[in-house]
């Protein structure tokens, strides 16, 4: 059974129509990435998938049953998500921020205990952000505080882990450990990650399947070498690219020329 399955799915803010007939799904433990030009869809997709936004017709199941008769808490403890905007003034110390991870696992009146801190710390400890725990987070780089909210949404021990270009701002270390952490977590733990890119190649290296939206609609779907082809590219973003294959593992890799 599929963990993520979109049916038909159409949606509008208020009156303008951004997404018509989207259906894919995604199994357990898969890796997918959605890419598509800007204001094609994506971060409305990752909201409609996490339950912040419902279709307007059709339906969204996340582990068999539709969005809408989730409650907010029983979905944060299977969905997580890293927005994209980290610029957020909160003014609270980074490890709050990741102790906020911990909140959808909380009874309704009790505080956190030792072992929401252990996971905290945990979280934190591979994020590589304990050094700055007490830290305002308005006042790390972009970088950093897009690795703090990596943390919350580890924190949160989800399921399903959506990422919104969270590592634009990271530098390539950070970025590789990310990246191998990503793997690690799919691998042990059956980690479902859907994480959208500008960066075709990170989809391509990293991605079973991709998703490729178009005006709010999916243009291709499938894995890198059917969906990542000159053709898509140039009739969805407009640009010519060449490619040819990575010599390591022969998944595709481009190059725009200009
Ligand atoms: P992407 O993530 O691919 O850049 P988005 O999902 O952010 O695309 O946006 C899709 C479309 O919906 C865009 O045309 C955008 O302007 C519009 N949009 C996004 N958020 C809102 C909103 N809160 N209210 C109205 N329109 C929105």
């Amino acid at each position: 059974m599929p963990v993520i399955e979109a049916r038909n799915i159409n949606f509008s803010y208020d009156t303008k129509s951004v997404m018509g007939n989207v259906s894919f799904a995604i199994d357990e433990a898969q890796i997918a990435a959605v890419i598509g030009p800007n204001g094609s869809g994506k971060t409305t997709l990752l909201k409609i998938i996490n339950g912040t936004l419902f279709p307007n017709s059709g339906k969204m199941f996340v582990d068999g049953k539709e969005t809408v008769r989730w409650s907010r808490r029983e979905i944060a403890r299977k969905v997580a998500i890293v927005p994209q905007e980290t610029s957020m003034i909160f003014p609270f110390y980074a490890e709050e921020i990741v102790l906020m991870g911990r909140f959808p696992h909380l009874g309704r009146y009790s505080f956190e205990d030792k072992n929401d801190y252990k996971i905290v710390h945990k979280a934190m400890e591979k994020t590589d952000t304990l050094t700055f725990a007490d830290r305002r987070f308005d006042e790390l780089s972009a970088g950093e505080r897009q690795r703090v909210l990596i943390a919350r949404a580890l924190a949160q021990e989800p399921k399903i882990l959506l990422l919104d270009e969270s590592t634009v701002f990271l530098d390539l270390k950070h970025q590789a450990q990310f990246l191998a952490l990503l793997r690690q977590l799919n691998t042990e733990q059956k980690l479902t990650v859907i994480f959208v890119t500008h960066d075709i190649n990170l989809a391509a290296q990293n991605a079973e399947k991709i998703i490729l939206l178009d005006s709010g609609e999916i243009y291709a779907i499938g894995n890198p070498a059917d969906v990542i082809t000159a053709a898509n590219i140039k009739e969805v973003y407009d640009v010519d690219i060449l490619i040819d294959q990575n010599p390591k593992n022969r998944l595709p890799r481009m190059t725009l020329l200009t």
